[in-house]
């Protein structure tokens, strides 16, 4: 093992939300300054030993609760004190590049203008780069349960923003609501104009989900899509046309997609079969995890360093912006004989 193995393992992150980074005591401090919001889903909010978390304890109550948090965030002032954090964040972790879902769908639905919002995140997002770092980006977010028609709008408004930092465009919610078909011509559209595409996919539902959302939305890379596990031949396509799954074996936890005690996560599986993945955070403030613990999570399961590096190479690879080929140069990669673009397939452990 070496520490340059090691500093590798955290440098890409693009399974992230930015409203998952809302953090429960400032939502709670939101909604008293905000008259007229709609109360918080009950227990949505708890105050333990640890301080002021947020509460839910299936997939459900998840989107029930990460729905409410959204109507917290009123315009560019609360977005930006977000991503600030966020950033901070990533940067402590060894992030060196980042892309970061925005909902604009959600936006839309709360009658929230998109255009101050994503000119102050990408002017801001460009000053922190000029400080340091991370490279963050942007993936304008859609939320399958609102229908296409919803999910149109909102790529209407992303398309109108591009030159604030969006390099793609994603879908997520509940799966179960609308099949991933019927938003062909949306991500056809989004295509058209340049941006990346992933879905959320397979999460709590099924292979077929996973198939379906990569053949009808042209996906190179999948959120979760952990379910393909219970499918030879889905793994077999997407190792041989190289889709990357974003892996959040956190989030699966919290949101009971998968339970620690019913067996090891699919990680496993999904690794042992050559399907590229990357590791995500997912929703950081929700699931009380970051990127790096998921690292850590992984290398306590037994995953070797090479393979930790091998999958923020995934990571890299699958990144849908420019700016990353750039910012990959400023990783510190492990030294030739162990390169990180040629990783071991097997599991050593
Ligand atoms: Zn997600």
């Amino acid at each position: 093992m070496t520490s340059n193995l090691a500093a590798a393992a955290t440098s890409v992150e693009l399974h992230l939300h930015l409203e998952g980074a809302l953090n429960a005591a400032l939502a709670r401090t939101l909604h008293e300054a905000t008259p007229g919001l709609p109360p918080p889903p009950k227990g949505a909010i708890v105050e333990g030993s640890g301080g002021v978390q947020w509460g839910f304890d299936d997939l459900g109550g998840f989107l029930r609760c990460f729905g409410w948090a959204t109507h917290l965030l009123r315009g560019p002032e609360v977005y930006v004190r977000i991503f600030d954090e966020l950033a901070v964040s990533l940067r402590a972790q060894g992030v060196v590049y980042a892309e970061v879902f925005v909902a604009f769908g959600q936006m839309l639905r709360a009658e929230v203008d998109p255009e101050p919002v994503l000119r102050r995140l990408g002017s801001r997002a460009a000053e922190i780069e000029g400080e340091g770092g991370p490279s963050v980006w942007f993936i304008a977010d859609v939320t399958r349960q609102w229908g296409v028609a919803a999910a149109d709008k909102a790529l209407d408004a992303a398309l109108d923003l591009l030159d604030h930092r969006i390099v793609g465009f994603g879908m997520g919610g509940d799966e179960r609501a609308e099949r991933a078909r019927a938003f062909g011509k949306v991500f056809r559209r989004a295509k058209a104009a340049g941006l990346g595409l992933c879905c959320h996919a397979g999460e709590g539902t099924d292979p077929d989900a996973v198939r379906e959302a990569v053949e009808a939305l042209g996906l190179t890379r999948v959120g979760h899509g952990v379910a393909a596990v219970a499918d030879a031949r889905l793994l077999r396509e997407l190792r041989d046309e190289r889709i990357t799954l974003e892996v959040c074996p956190t989030s699966n936890e919290c949101t009971g997609v998968w339970d620690p005690r019913a067996g090891e996560h699919p990680l496993a599986r999904l690794e042992a079969a050559g399907v590229p993945v990357v590791l995500g955070s997912d929703d950081p403030a929700f699931f009380k995890t970051s990127l790096r613990a998921e690292v850590e999570r992984a290398r306590q399961w037994g995953f070797s360093e090479a393979q930790l590096s091998k999958w923020a190479a995934n990571g890299w690879d699958a990144a849908f912006g420019e700016a990353a080929g750039i910012s990959r140069e400023r990783v510190d990669w492990p030294a030739a004989g162990a390169d990180p673009q040629k990783p071991a397939r097997s599991r050593e452990s």
